[in-house]
């Protein structure tokens, strides 16, 4: 099973997808776990504060390092033991972490505890990225709002990786990129065999399976 740990300010974005296939099934199955943590109940005063402008001037706030530390030394006991653990990521989202594939996503497949930390505003203190993460992984060259879009995403890929989480494992092992990073699925194509007049490649409806592997072969692209 795997345990994933999220700090956010915003749990409630999660709710639509845990309660949702596939991850609802995989939570159903035990095959993952989701512990939403709320960053606010780590915040350093009574007012609730868990940001900080930042030094030298800029636009925005930026995420305290104190918060972000004492909830990951709440999930992980020792914060400086759990960064030792070959099962362990704690992950930091962030434009400008190293980017996505679906490689990583089967490299975190095979850990047991992965911990996303949520940035918002104008990002996180660099103290966060430096030294209590294990990765800092940006999902794209665009800017969200927040860490919780990148989370569900790494969450998710993850999870349909998993034994028992769909019904056609199959499906996993012929996917876009599951032979690297480069080699993107053939064509595909359902009834109607004609639709406005724009027909399925009749080499599909040649029952010739040995011709249908070669075409689809030669239309995957790298
Ligand atoms: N000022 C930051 C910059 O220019 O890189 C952008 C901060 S963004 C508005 C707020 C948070 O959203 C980030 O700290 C990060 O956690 C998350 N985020 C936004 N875009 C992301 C992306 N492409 N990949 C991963 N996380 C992202």
């Amino acid at each position: 099973m795997i345990t994933f740990n999220i700090i956010t300010l915003f749990p409630s974005l999660f709710e639509p997808f845990i309660h949702n296939p596939p991850l609802s099934k995989a939570i159903s199955k035990r095959i993952i776990e989701v512990n939403l943590i709320q960053l606010r109940d780590f915040s350093i005063d009574r007012r609730g504060t868990i940001d900080g402008r930042p030094y030298g001037g800029g636009i925005g706030m930026i995420l305290r390092v104190e918060p972000v530390y004492d909830a990951l030394e709440s999930i992980h006991g020792s914060l400086e033991k759990a960064l030792r653990l070959a099962d362990t990521s704690i992950i930091a989202l962030s434009p400008s972490g190293k980017k996505f594939t679906q490689q990583k996503a089967m490299e975190l497949s095979k850990k047991r505890n992965i911990t996303l930390i949520c940035g918002r505003y104008e990002g996180m203190d660099q103290r966060i990225k430096d030294h209590m993460v294990t990765d800092v992984i940006s999902i794209g060259d665009y800017i969200l709002s927040g860490g919780e879009l990148p989370s569900l995403v790494i969450m998710e890929s993850i999870s349909r990786l998993l034994p028992g989480v769909l019904e056609k494992r199959k499906a996993v092992e012929i996917e876009s990129f599951a032979d690297g990073d480069c080699v993107l699925e053939y064509p595909q194509y359902t009834r109607p065999k004609s639709f406005k007049r724009m027909d399925v490649p009749s080499v599909l409806l040649s029952g010739d399976h040995e011709k249908i592997k070669k075409w689809r072969e030669a239309e995957q692209d790298y």
